[in-house]
């Protein structure tokens, strides 16, 4: 890494600068927390909208929001298969909706919790 005050190369483990003495331990947490770093929760949102419920995964690894796409995917796949059969297309149609407005709750709600996480 690099001193922030001198621009010199030092050692990752170094607390101080060797070169002008200047305290590194903040600029270590600041890279830290730019490589956990926040991941986009514009992303996140346009996921959950194209994708129920991915977005919630995406930003939180929240593994709800990967059952609400796979269910979302089933019902749709049901849906299409049986469309001839109206009251299961119906049924399919319904699902989707409900569980996409669900996925946006939840993205939003982890876009909530990494908000705090990781203060803009
Ligand atoms: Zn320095």
């Amino acid at each position: 890494m690099y001193c922030p005050v001198c621009g010199k190369e030092v050692t990752e483990d170094a607390v101080f600068c060797p070169y002008c003495s200047a305290s590194l331990r903040e600029a270590k947490n600041f890279s830290r927390s730019r490589d956990e770093g926040p991941k986009s929760t514009a992303v996140a949102m346009i996921l959950s909208i194209i994708f129920p419920g991915t977005g919630a995964f995406y930003i939180k690894n929240d593994v709800r929001g990967i059952l609400v796409f796979v269910v979302c995917l089933v019902s749709a796949l049901v849906g299409m298969l049986m469309f001839v059969v109206l009251p299961v297309l119906a049924v399919s149609l319904l699902i989707q909706a409900v569980l996409w407005v669900y996925g946006l709750m939840l993205t939003s709600k982890a876009i909530d919790d990494y908000r705090k996480e990781y203060p803009i």
